[in-house]
């Protein structure tokens, strides 16, 4: 039987802070470079006063379309298909009007992975994996098989995980 291997979206797969910086910047006319933000999330870098309007980005359903893939994700997780059950689990539940956009994306860039294969969720404590690929350590806290943190800007002092600094680095 296979092992299995959930796969995080946001900042794992898809280069969701890219599109955060190009709203930002057509919103406030400021460019936020992705080297000052080592260690935080864009919610702590923005002024106070851009706060509420940062957050709402993510809840606009043309937010998470078109998406850029970072490098070889494609290649890599075709790859680890032939070997490994592959699930993509998004905590999509924190922003209900981006399914559409997050399916259409998943079907567009690996359509060799069963759309039964997506899991849109909120709790990842409840995946039943061998391993799970997630940026975000809270994922990794509750899960109960083994994580690896995906290197990203805001996750860069976190010292105790397993990590993966690409996704070549996955297989
Ligand atoms: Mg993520």
């Amino acid at each position: 039987m296979k092992k299995s291997i959930a796969i995080d979206m946001d900042e794992t797969v898809a280069d969701t802070l890219s599109r955060h910086i190009e709203w930002y910047q057509q919103h406030f006319s400021v460019t936020l470079n992705k080297e000052n933000m080592r260690g935080h999330r864009i919610y702590d870098v923005v002024p106070e006063a851009h706060l509420t309007t940062v957050r709402q980005f993510p809840h606009h359903p043309d937010f998470f379309k078109g998406l850029a893939i970072f490098d070889d994700a494609a290649e890599v997780i075709k790859e680890l298909s032939q070997s490994y059950d592959i699930y993509f689990a998004s905590a999509a539940m924190e922003y209900p009007s981006s399914f559409a956009a997050k399916y259409d994306w998943l079907k567009k860039h690996f359509p060799f992975i069963s759309e039964m294969n997506y899991i849109f969720c909120g709790y990842k404590g409840m995946l039943n994996c061998d391993y799970l690929i997630d940026d975000s350590s809270r994922h990794i806290d509750v899960f109960s098989g083994q994580g690896y943190l995906f290197d990203a800007p805001h996750n860069q002092n976190e010292t105790q995980y397993k990590r993966v600094c690409n996704t070549n680095q996955i297989i």
